[in-house]
């Protein structure tokens, strides 16, 4: 019976939540792969299964597979794996039957065998299981041993009644399980940053409600369309997501009515944050997050970072914040974000906006603008005219 072994990171699951980490792990999982032909998840000793159906295209699932279990956090390597049943008395024989029934699968000329024993309950060591199971395999195929640099690597898992054959061992993708991080929410521009940043708080198993400000209709719709695209492709690293468009451009106009050019874009953000802030209580989220990478540009110089953040009463998290724009950028493309983030759209921070943003803002300054404004009504304004949408993944 052919079933996928998965292995997660010991220590990422210590002390007393361990169980409740693995069952939210095998529910990641059955989300994961919710439309394959698997027919159980289960939680075997260190260890995740997933039973595949049987008679099902091997290879073709096999394919799937790969693509979705290595984009579950918390996974650190998974392997497709021939079960056998194992005697506890330590005969090897019904291992050897199924084994045999795999090994001309493999193109190889030598090969050696890796064993890890679950249970130490069982009486043969793991040395001694490579050897018996070696020499089979030698006799068998008139394959050659080489423990240094062979062909072909069989594990071979053995756990009290059932023992787990494979020939590769896959990562994936790390991390911590998706949900044991809690949920915070990220302020989604559709630049190349904030994707990222979405993506690196998932791997730390915070999963994201998503918020994007658009100026349409002073502006195009293109940003909220990269917007739902991009959450669209995220949402295949937490199965469901959620996206609020908020209608930027009227409290824009109104910001600039009583702030000098220099300093909008800093108000702009202390609403944004002001607006997301609300839409994370609703969900109990308990941090913010935002794209910024410390000195890119001109909102993203010490000062202004810190004049942002002020009107946040939230943590507010910039995972970005020490990684060079190489750096993001690799990683944009390597999460799969890349190529919509750098369609060209009109961000609503360009509404309105000089040339020269201010660099060393007061804060008592940014203050006293908006004592000229009414903050409350310009929240509840962008709070009321809010879209919102639903995302499913697979
Ligand atoms: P990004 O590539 O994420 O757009 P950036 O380098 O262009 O970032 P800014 O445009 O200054 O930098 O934005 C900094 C951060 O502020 C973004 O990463 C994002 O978290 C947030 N932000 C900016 N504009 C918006 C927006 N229109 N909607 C939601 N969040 C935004
Ligand atoms: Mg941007």
């Amino acid at each position: 019976m052919w079933c996928v072994i998965a292995h997660y990171h010991e220590l990422a699951l210590k002390g007393r939540n361990r169980s409740i980490l693995v069952r939210q792990l095998i529910n990641n999982l059955k989300l994961a792969t919710r439309d394959l032909d698997i027919i159980s998840i289960t939680s075997l000793p260190g260890r995740i299964r997933l039973q595949v159906e049987n008679g099902t295209d091997i290879s073709q699932l096999w394919k799937s597979l790969q693509l979705r279990i290595s984009a579950v956090f918390g996974i650190a390597n998974f392997s497709l794996a021939f079960a056998s049943s194992i005697d506890p008395t330590g005969d090897l024989d019904s291992l050897k039957e199924a084994l045999g029934s795999v090994i001309y699968s493999q193109q190889f000329q030598s090969f050696r065998i890796t064993t890890k024993r679950g249970d130490k309950r069982f009486p043969k060591t793991s040395m001694d299981v490579s050897r018996e199971m070696g020499g089979y395999i030698q006799e068998l195929t008139g394959r050659k041993v080489n423990l240094t640099n062979p062909d072909l690597t069989i594990y071979i898992e053995l756990l009290i009644d059932s023992a787990y054959v494979s020939f590769a061992r896959l990562p994936g993708p790390g991390g911590l399980t998706l949900g044991m991080s809690g949920t915070t929410v990220c302020l989604l521009s559709g630049g190349i940053d904030s994707p990222v940043a979405a993506y690196r708080m998932m791997k730390r198993g915070s999963r994201q409600i998503f918020v994007h400000f658009h100026s349409h209709p002073f502006l195009s719709r293109a940003s909220q369309e990269k917007a739902e695209e991009l959450v669209s492709h995220l949402t295949q690293y937490q199965y469901q997501s959620m996206l609020y468009l908020v209608p930027f451009g009227d409290i824009q106009r109104q910001i600039v009515l009583c702030v000098p050019p220099a300093f909008r874009i800093i108000l702009y953000r202390r609403f944004m944050i002001r607006i997301a802030e609300q839409i994370a209580r609703q969900h109990r989220a308990w941090a913010l997050i935002t794209g910024d990478s410390l000195g890119q540009v001109a909102s993203q110089v010490p000062d202004n970072l810190a004049v942002i953040e002020d009107a946040a009463q939230l943590p507010l998290l910039r995972p970005l914040i020490a990684m060079d724009k190489i750096e993001i950028i690799t990683q944009a493309k390597s999460i799969g974000t890349y190529e919509t983030s750098i369609i060209p759209d009109q961000d609503c921070c360009t509404l309105f906006m000089p040339a020269h943003p201010a660099i060393r803002p007061k804060l008592g300054l940014i203050r006293k603008f908006e004592e000229t404004l009414d903050k409350e009504t310009l929240v509840q304004q962008g709070l009321g005219s809010i879209q919102k949408q639903e995302f499913r993944f697979p």
